[in-house]
């Protein structure tokens, strides 16, 4: 579903990508861990095409993209994002949030959008909060909103950039289920994320990154108990 083929991406003279490959199967959930600046954000943008890589490829379902001539705003659409900060419209109400990405960029029917809505809110259990503003949800209901109005672009992939990270406690929980409930309906996920428990039960396989490098690729249990790199085993002490 996605294939990145020796991704450069540089800041000036920064170089935060390092030549990264990586592949993820159509329903693949993968977690990408890593301190802090080693290129996460960086490399999930890149996939959602927010950011220009300097060097390499990236397909997207087949599909290879040239920043220079492809209709960004498109592909963009395919590849859905949410970010730790949720970003909801505050003077639209839940709904008219959902609504707008699939009618402005897709050019979707009121009525059929709105359908689609109303589904994905239930999904997410927020059917009953269809016609209220973003300033009377909690953070984990803001959040899901904001996984529903991703989904009502119908992406093929999902990305993740710390979904949790910005909530209190007793609210991770109820997002980190909805990502669940999506891994388990074969949704294509890439999930940054220091909930180590999540990435335990859900993902297919984690990957660490250093410095702009890939240093560990390994299924949960061998990523655990059983990780080659000596940064990996500092990090697992550190989360765990
Ligand atoms: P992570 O998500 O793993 O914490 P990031 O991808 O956000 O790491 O950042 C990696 C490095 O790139 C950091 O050193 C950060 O300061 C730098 N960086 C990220 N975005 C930009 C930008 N837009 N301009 C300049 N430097 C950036
Ligand atoms: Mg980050």
């Amino acid at each position: 579903m996605i294939k990145a083929k020796n991704i450069h991406k540089s800041f000036g003279d920064l170089e935060v990508l390092k030549g990264i490959d990586l592949e993820v199967q159509p329903s693949e959930v993968v977690v990408l861990v890593g301190v802090s600046g080693s290129g996460k954000s960086t490399l999930l943008r890149c996939f959602n095409f927010l950011e220009m890589i300097n060097d390499g490829e990236i397909t997207i379902d087949g599909t290879t993209i040239n920043h220079k001539k492809d209709n960004l705003s498109k592909v963009r659409a395919e590849v859905g994002m949410v970010f730790q900060h949720f970003n909801l419209f505050p003077h639209k109400t839940v709904l008219e949030n959902i609504i707008e990405a699939p009618m402005q960029v897709k050019k979707k029917k009121k009525d059929a959008a709105v359908k689609h809505a109303k589904e994905l809110l239930d999904k997410v259990g927020l059917a009953d909060k269809a016609d209220v503003y973003p300033n009377k949800l909690s953070g984990g209901q803001k959040q899901r909103v904001a996984i529903a109005r991703s989904l009502a672009m119908e992406p093929k992939v999902m990305l993740f950039d710390e979904p949790t990270s910005a909530l209190d406690p007793e609210l991770v929980t109820e997002v980190l289920q909805v990502m669940k409930n999506l891994a388990e309906e074969g949704m294509t996920m890439v999930v940054v994320t220091h909930e180590m428990r999540f990435a335990r039960e859900v993902a297919d396989r984690i990957i660490m990154l250093d410095q702009g490098v890939i240093i560990e690729s390994a299924d949960p249990k061998t990523f655990f108990e059983n990780p080659t790199n000596e940064r990996t085993k500092q990090f697992i002490q550190l989360v765990e």
